[in-house]
Order: structure tokens, then sequence, then C-alpha cells
């Protein structure tokens, strides 16, 4: 651990390696506290639908190709229950190879960490912090290893700690759902096809994955605590009647579990000599798989400022106001999109039911809206 660093990044998740990579050939001195002491284990196994756009970022990082299970989102299916109304989005209509891609939590993290390692960033395993203050010209950051408190001086402190204990003041809705995720397969081989299904109780999506889907189901607490519980037959049973029969009868189920869904986020993301990024500055619905791209570009972004700035301009005001300024849109369009997916499909109301189904039709009919809708979910706010 060095006591000072140019940039001191605070989580070494997806996000805050991503932009240790960016940066380790900069000019900047770089290190990266992290609190797992093993990095080969993850807090929550999960599933990350990448867009192309964040496909074309980690091959910059030299990340891309060490990927070993990819499987490609060609085209996308959106539908509504109960009502009528359809949407397809195709990679061929937009020239692109996919859609987007699904992959491993896990495998990412790692591949990342291995290219990090063959670099002179400093990784700090076991590395908890505890506070981030910023002074007139410098950050502290106070972290706890091996049960010593140790101060770490540096120019800019980024937070990319994923949320988990920034201390930050948050603004939060709480959607009232949990996402059950899980692994199945069924009848039909899936092609390379994504399903969004809308319900009442939230929508259930259906990404294509090795030979089968993962799956995340929007339900209640309860029912989500109660579809858990279920024996492996009874909840694909349940499946089947609750998403329909588009990819014929669902014959298994692996690694089920749950978690609640929040849209949080930081209003105040930049402090001199702070900004934070990724997860921890905002956690979205997993809706329509935005929330890693949308970290992915913050690290991305925020990379190429650093880049271009003096090196006495590092982590002043006016340089994370240029950072900020330059993502407003991506970020909150991202929270705007994806809050209102939520609200609007996630409700029983006819007439909101006729109104979906309306747009579903219209997204179908005008290609150019089509267009438009597929370029923002794969390149975000500057598709
Ligand atoms: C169950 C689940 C499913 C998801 N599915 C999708 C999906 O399908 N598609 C998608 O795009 N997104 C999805 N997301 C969101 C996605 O996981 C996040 O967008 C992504 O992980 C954000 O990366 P991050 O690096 O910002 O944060 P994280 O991945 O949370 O990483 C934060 C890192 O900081 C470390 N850390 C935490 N506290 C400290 C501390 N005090 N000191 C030092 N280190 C610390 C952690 O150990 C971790 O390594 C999902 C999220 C969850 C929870």
């Amino acid at each position: 651990m060095r006591e000072h660093s140019d940039i001191v990044i605070v989580g070494g998740g997806p996000v805050g390696t991503a932009l240790a990579l960016a940066l380790a050939d900069s000019a900047s001195q770089v290190q990266v506290l992290e609190t797992r002491t093993d990095l080969g284990r993850v807090a929550h196994k999960r599933t990350l639908a990448l867009s192309y756009g964040s496909r074309l970022i980690l091959e910059r990082l030299g990340v891309w190709a060490a990927l070993r299970e990819v499987t490609e989102i060609c085209d996308i299916h959106i539908s509504q229950a109960g009502g009528f109304g359809m949407t397809r989005l195709h990679a061929v209509d937009e020239g692109l190879p996919a859609l987007g891609y699904v992959v491993d939590y896990g495998e990412l993290d790692s591949a990342l960490h291995a290219a990090l390692r063959r670099t002179a960033v400093d990784v700090v395993t076991g590395a908890t912090v505890r506070s981030t203050a910023h002074y007139a010209g410098y950050a502290c950051v106070q972290a706890e290893i091996k049960g010593a408190i140790r101060q770490i001086t540096t120019r800019l402190a980024v937070v990319a700690d994923g949320g988990a204990g920034s201390g930050i003041a948050r603004e939060t809705h709480d959607y009232a759902q949990h996402a059950l995720l899980a692994n199945v397969s069924a009848e039909l081989p899936h092609r390379g096809w994504a399903y969004e299904r809308f319900t009442a109780d939230g929508p259930v999506a259906l990404l294509p994955q090795g030979k089968g889907y993962a799956l995340v189901w929007t339900a209640t607490a309860e029912r989500a605590g109660a579809l858990l519980d279920l024996p492996d037959a009874a909840f694909l049973q349940e499946l089947h009647a609750h998403f329909g029969d588009r990819v014929g009868r669902f014959s298994s189920v692996a690694a089920r579990t749950s978690f609640p869904l929040n849209l949080s986020y930081v209003r105040e993301p930049i402090a001199p000599h702070r900004v934070i990024i990724g997860n921890a500055a905002h956690i979205l619905h997993p809706v329509a798989g935005q929330g890693f791209n949308l970290g992915l570009r913050d690290a991305w972004e925020l990379a190429e400022r650093i880049r271009d700035c003096r090196r006495e301009d590092l982590g002043v005001l006016s340089m994370l106001k240029n950072f900020q300024s330059g993502r407003q849109l991506d970020v909150s369009g991202s929270i705007f999109f994806t809050d209102l997916l939520v609200r609007l499909f996630s409700n029983a109301s006819p007439l909101l039911q006729r109104s979906r189904g309306l747009g579903l039709l219209a997204l179908q009919q005008m290609p150019p809206l089509r267009h438009l809708v597929a370029r923002r979910m794969v390149f975000g706010a500057r598709g």
C-alpha cells in the first residue's frame, strides 16, 4: 500500500477495475483498494447483460478476448402478458453482430483483475475503506487493512464500491419488488433470442445463456419468497403459467436466488477531489439490463477526462464538473428510461394496458423509432 497516489479507486469491482485498466498506461499513479481478500470470490453470483457498446470498451481494455462463456443476444422480443402488442429488435437491423451479450459477473471480474495484474497499478486487497474526506487540494481515504486504520492521500478519490459503504446520502425509491434470478432450460433452443415480458407483477426476462436461459423474474417479496421455496417441478410450472409458451415447456432450474429492487442514486456525485461512479452512484432496476453498462461508460469517460487534463487540474472541481456534465444526459436518461418502463409496465390498469399495446405496436411498425430505442439500449445517450 502507498500512502499517496495520484488516484485512489475505492472498490475493485468491474467498474473500479475497468477505470484502473483504462488509466494503466496514463501519467497518473493509480491504486485500487478492494475489501475482498480473495478476488476469485464474488459476493453475489449474477449474470450481466452487456450491450454491444460495452463490448467495444472491454475490447479496448484488452479483456473481451479473455472471456470464455459469452452468449450473444441477437434479437429481443418484447411483449406484455394479457394484452396485445409486441416488438422485436434485431441486431441485423442495426448493422451490429449482436445487440448484447450475456456473461457471468465472476468471470468478467476475474478477467479484469487478470488484465490489471499485468499493469503497474497497485491493487490492495483486504482493504476496507471506512471514509473518504476531501480538503483543499487533496482527498484523504481511511482504510482498514489487517485491523489497522491507514490513511492514504490522493488528488482524486474515485468511489466505485457499488454503494456498499460510501456513507453518502442517496435518493432511494423502493419498487416493492424483488428480482428472482435462476438458470433455466426450456424445450426450444434460444438461437440468440432474449425475451422481455411485462406482467402486472413486473417484468420477466429470459436471457440466452449457454444452452439455456438466465431468468430475471420480478415479483412482490412474498411471491418471490414463495417461488424460491417451491420444489423444482412446481416452480417450472409456475414459470410456464407466468411467462407463456414462447420457448416451450421449461425443463430444469438451478441457482435460484432473489434480491430487493430499488432505484437509488446520489444527487451530487462530485466534490473537490472526489467522484462517485458505477453502482455507487446509481443502482437501477434490472428491467433493461442497463446498470453495469452505465457504470462502465462512467469509468471510460472519467478515464478520458483524466487523460486529457493537466496534472495540476487532476481532481479539481472544474475538471470533475466537465466529467459530470458530459455524463448527465446518459445517467439521468438511463434512470428515467428504466424507471418509466417499470412504472408504465408493472400496472394492471386496462387503460394503461391498451396504451402499452399501442406503444409496442407503434414501435414494431416504425423502424426509425425502433432504431432509436435499440441504439439507446446499445450505446446509451450517445447512441
Ligand atoms: C443480483 C444482481 C443482478 C444484476 N444483474 C444485472 C444485469 O443483468 N445486467 C446489468 O447490466 N447489471 C446487473 N446488475 C447490476 C450490476 O451488478 C452492477 O451494475 C455492477 O456490478 C456494478 O459494478 P460496480 O463495480 O459499480 O459495483 P460492484 O460490482 O458492486 O463492485 C463493488 C466492489 O467494491 C468492493 N467494496 C465494497 N465496499 C468496499 C469498501 N468499503 N472498501 C473497499 N472495497 C469495497 C466490493 O467488494 C466490490 O468488489 C445486477 C446487480 C445485482 C445485485
